[in-house]
């Protein structure tokens, strides 16, 4: 029997991004972006091996731009799929891994959606237009929340009145699930330890940052909270603030919430400290030219990860390893080295060489003798969920 192959997709509300993916392949058949959607400017860019495509879509919606993927699998398949994989934000507490989508689960997302209403409602239209497309094959919904529902719940519920938490759901959620559960599983393969055992903190650092602790392949606590706002200073959104920020802002300013929304969410972080943009490399090359603001930037965001990062050792019984990952974690020598700085307490010391020498895009061990292990592992959300779907369909109850 040839191995299986699943369609990854992750719906925006005017982008998809998709990757058809080969059982235990490490890369990708074919992977790509329909972006615009609904726009004259339309289009879909494509990548299999390594030649790029690009076609126009001209006011294409969800569906004809998935309608447009069918020809380009059924070129790079050469058989049927096994089952579409939807990356879904937000799954509440009714998800805690990855679900068959029928529905009862559809009716679940939406419920979602108003903790994340920018996200759930994106993500209901690409599974629903997918559905129509793609209707003869199994849809599974993956949420970036599910892996975070086996915090305890002295980590995930906030010092608030406890009816907010039972009739709005007011709580800690975590996000970037998959990524956190794939890199700590890498990590314990790369230390020759089963899949998925040791206990780790893992850092993605991206556009949108997270800190976790995981035990035994079970998140311990997170730095993101009810939504993606919560925790380490990211590309764009601030980080924790004091809450009382809104009422100050409103009585000193007379801000309203949108205008506050808009603050913390898209001028604040990298791009707020710097006052020249939420992009690290950029950042990194203010720095070296003495730019006071990319200098602070830098100097907040690995403190403040550093800071979080021994938070989340209070969720663990002992400290294997600190992964890095995401595009920040994967490719800056720099933050990594400035951020272990701060560190020596719990015993992490880098070794400055093996950091810098790293080949980019590569996983590697960059800690120095004694020290806990310190690693870089690439990320791969697609293959977690790829692997995640085939995983449902082999268990008895699907
Ligand atoms: P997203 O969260 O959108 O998936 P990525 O994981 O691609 O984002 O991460 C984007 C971030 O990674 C940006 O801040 C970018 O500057 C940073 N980054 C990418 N390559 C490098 C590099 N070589 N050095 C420093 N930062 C980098």
């Amino acid at each position: 029997m040839s191995s299986r192959l699943v369609l990854v997709i992750n719906c925006g509300s005017s982008s998809i991004k998709f990757a058809l993916r080969r059982e235990g392949d490490s890369q990708p058949l074919l992977s790509g972006l329909a972006e615009q959607l609904e726009s004259p400017s339309a289009c879909l860019h494509w990548k299999a091996g390594n030649e790029k495509h690009r076609r126009d879509l001209p006011g294409a919606d969800h569906q004809s731009a998935l309608a447009a993927l069918l020809p380009l699998i059924g070129a790079h398949a050469g058989q049927p799929l096994s089952a579409v994989g939807h990356r879904v934000v937000h799954g509440g507490e009714h998800f805690t891994g990855a679900s068959l989508i029928d529905d009862q689960v559809l009716q679940a997302i939406e419920a979602s959606a108003p903790l994340a209403p920018l996200h759930n409602p994106a993500n209901l239209v690409g599974i629903r237009a997918a559905m129509q497309v793609f209707d003869q094959v199994p849809h599974t919904a993956i949420f970036d929340t599910a892996f975070h529902q086996s915090m305890p719940v002295h980590a995930f519920r906030y010092a608030l009145p406890d009816n907010l938490y039972r009739d709005q759901g007011v709580r800690r959620y975590g996000f970037h699930g998959t990524s956190h559960r794939y890199v700590s599983r890498q990590a314990s393969l790369m230390l020759g330890k089963p899949a998925g055992s040791g206990a780790w903190l893992t850092a993605h650092l991206g556009n949108g940052c997270s800190s976790c602790a995981i035990l035994d392949d079970r998140s311990q606590d997170t730095s993101m909270g009810l939504t993606p706002l919560e925790g380490l200073v990211m590309g764009t959104r601030s980080g924790d603030v004091d809450p009382n920020l809104y009422a100050h802002l409103y009585r000193e300013l007379g801000w309203d919430i949108p205008r506050i929304e808009n603050l913390l969410n898209r001028e604040s972080g990298l791009l707020g400290l710097s006052g020249l943009s939420n992009d690290m490399r950029t950042l990194e090359q203010a720095r070296e030219q003495g730019h006071a603001g990319a200098i602070l930037a830098i100097e907040v965001f690995c403190y403040r990860l550093a800071r979080s990062l021994a938070g989340l050792t209070a969720a663990l019984p002992r400290l294997d390893g600190l992964v890095f990952t995401g595009g920040i974690g994967e490719n800056s020598a720099l933050i990594r080295e400035k951020t272990v700085e701060h560190l020596p307490v719990i015993g992490l010391r880098l070794d400055p060489q093996s950091n810098r020498q790293l080949p980019r895009g590569q996983a590697g061990q960059i800690q120095q003798p004694g020290s806990p292990s310190i690693l870089v592992i690439p990320t791969d959300e697609e293959r977690q969920i790829a692997d995640e779907s085939l995983a449902l369909l082999d268990a008895p109850s699907a």
